[in-house]
């Protein structure tokens, strides 16, 4: 990369703040974003510098960088904005994107990445407008019920021109609950891995941020050709036009129908009330709207409204408009057996207002209710009956999680990993690395997939499609589905760089990468690009080793091996197999 230069300067800004001294200062680093080409790349890299291997997560030496690409705000789908810091949920690294409008928000702030340190003595939130941030007391907004109503305050409060984008915790995050979320504007969340915790151990209770301005390209009229080639074929594809339709929940019916949702805590894989929580029938019964990210033709995010009546009026009713999308309709629907669509669009909204993230929350909720059934939890613990579709418990034991009355839910506040050890029920704690689980039950590429992923999501390398890939066909050795894995999760460093929309991943292929990146002045040629993404890999892997990761304790919960995949019965041996050949990858890959 040496030899070029970033046509749009102001990417290459890193804004450090400092929370304790209220004070920022703006580095030029043009060079990480060349190399690295934004998100996922130069927020490891920042990390690295600024991030001790020994800071606790939930104390003013963690750091959190929020980092956007050379593509955010230049061509359709890169609308996503990556966060990493040190994970209050799994002591190690923590990694997570959203979208909204804070992307482009920030490019148009003239930053390509944010770097937050230190943490304030009394709630604050920051205000970065066109180059400048100002400290701002929350005090007043600390403690809200609802993180929308804090948003509908910053929007009155920071009326800017240009693009602006509000991130917020919610009362979870205030209170340090170690799955709590971000929220972005409305729908959109930086979800897993505890970041909202962060904030609200730094005493932060929001980043506004915007700007008005333009952004150059090195040559205007290959963009133009390009853009919209990339425009009609995102628009044009059939997996675009399913997500604008469905949107993910589009999903439900067919791993219901292969055998691969899990339910009830995975005790089942299919679910009986699947067609009334599916894709088709939020749509036909409760959709209001779609919504997209900036920069976004496709509008994946669906918008389901729900009347209520007002008490004392008879035909004067309330409405009240809630995201939804898959992964919460798997957590807190079918793996809690809640059918009934309006409860569990009611459970959805509880966790949206006060900032929890839905994949670890339903999780927690299923493992609670298993483990009260079999006796190793009481009421006197659980302050109430859980029980499988009982929305209504499950909404006040929300509330429970965020307010921890008792040891129980002090405990059960730090995730489903911590509170089986002092129960018991490790067996049944669907947790990876410390992550709670995705909502796909499809064969071994899920799970193992899940477990060596670097952030131990189902977005690191998608294992749970490769499993329906294989479907009717035969199914890979443990060595092959590692090194297809792996391959998949290099890959996704250099979209996770340059910080596109995953669901775009179709379009946006190495070949189309490399002519993306032309007319901003940046020649790559594939290979040279797959070999940048191992190298981000490589990176991540040693940051995640020097924060403590160890290979050699990635282990599944017995649950996986209990309950039917579409493959039948996962095997033990063949998963054990799959992990040796992993770390002795990994060994490989770290020694090169
Ligand atoms: S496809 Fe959906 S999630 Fe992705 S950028 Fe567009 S609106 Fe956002």
């Amino acid at each position: 990369m040496d030899g070029y230069r970033l046509v749009d300067e102001a990417l290459g800004r890193v804004l450090y703040i400092d929370l304790r001294r209220k004070t920022y200062w703006v580095r030029s680093r043009p060079e990480l974003f060349l190399k690295f080409l934004g998100g996922v790349g130069v927020a490891t890299q920042l990390l690295k510098e600024e991030l001790s291997p020994d800071a606790d997560p939930l104390s003013p030496d963690n750091v959190v960088v929020l980092a956007i690409g050379v593509l955010t705000g230049v061509y359709p789908t890169a609308s996503k904005v990556v966060a990493m810091f040190r994970s209050p949920l799994t002591g190690n690294l923590g990694e997570s994107h959203a979208g909204g409008r804070a992307p482009v928000a920030m490019r148009m702030a003239g930053f390509g990445a944010i770097v937050i340190k230190g943490a304030s003595e009394t709630p604050i939130y920051l205000s970065i407008h066109d180059g400048v941030v100002e400290f701002k007391d929350a005090s007043a907004l600390w403690g809200v019920r609802s993180s929308l109503t804090i948003g509908k305050v910053l929007r009155e409060r920071e009326p800017w021109p240009g693009m602006r984008s509000i991130m917020r915790i919610g009362r979870a995050g205030e209170r340090m609950v170690r799955y709590a979320s971000v929220i972005l504007e409305t729908y959109r969340h930086f979800g897993r891995l505890g970041l909202g915790a962060v904030w609200g151990s730094k005493k932060l209770k929001a980043v506004v941020v915007g700007g008005k301005r333009t952004i150059p390209v090195a040559d205007v009229s290959t963009y133009r050709r390009f853009y919209k080639e990339l425009f009609d074929e995102i628009t044009k594809s059939s997996v675009m036009q399913k997500y604008h339709d469905l949107g993910t929940p589009v999903n439900v019916l067919p791993l219901n129908k292969i055998g691969g949702l899990p339910t009830r805590n995975l005790t089942s894989n299919s679910f009986e009330g699947a067609e009334e929580i599916s894709g088709e029938a939020f749509a036909e019964y409760s959709l209001a709207r779609r919504v997209a990210c900036a920069h976004c033709p496709v509008a994946c995010i669906h918008i389901a409204v729900i009347r209520e009546r007002y008490p004392h009026e008879k035909y004067f009713y309330t409405t009240r408009y809630i995201g939804y999308d898959y992964e919460p309709i798997y957590a807190l629907g079918s793996m809690l057996g809640i059918k009934d669509r309006e409860g569990l669009l009611r459970l959805i909204e509880e966790v949206d207002v006060v900032g929890l993230d839905a994949m670890s929350t339903g999780v927690a909720l299923a493992w609670t209710t298993e483990a009260f059934k079999k006796g190793m939890l009481s009421e006197s613990d659980t302050l109430l009956k859980p029980e499988w579709g009982d929305w209504r418990t499950y909404i006040n034991m929300v509330k429970h999680i965020v307010n921890q009355p008792n040891d129980f839910y002090r405990i059960l506040a730090s995730g489903v990993e911590k509170a089986s050890k002092v129960y018991g029920g490790s067996e049944f704690a669907l947790t990876y690395g410390g992550n709670e689980m995705p909502g796909y039950h499809t064969g071994p590429g899920a799970h193992i997939g899940f477990l060596i992923g670097l952030r131990h999501s189902h977005l690191d390398n998608a294992g749970y499609s490769t499993d329906q890939k294989y479907i009717g066909k035969e199914y890979p050795s443990p060595q092959s589905l590692i090194e297809e894995l792996v391959e998949e999760e290099v890959w996704r460093q250099i979209l996770s760089s340059l910080v596109v929309c995953f669901f775009s991943r179709g379009v946006y292929k190495p070949s189309a990468v490399s002519k993306a990146l032309e007319p901003l002045g940046i020649r790559l040629s594939e290979e040279e690009l797959r070999k940048l993404g191992m190298e981000i890999y490589r990176e991540k892997l040693k940051l995640k080793i020097r924060l403590g990761y160890r290979l050699e304790e990635l282990k599944p919960p017995k649950r996986v091996f209990e309950t039917p995949s579409p493959f039948g019965i996962i095997g033990e041996e063949y998963f054990n197999e799959a992990l040796q050949h992993y770390r002795e990858k990994v060994l490989q890959l770290l020694s090169t």
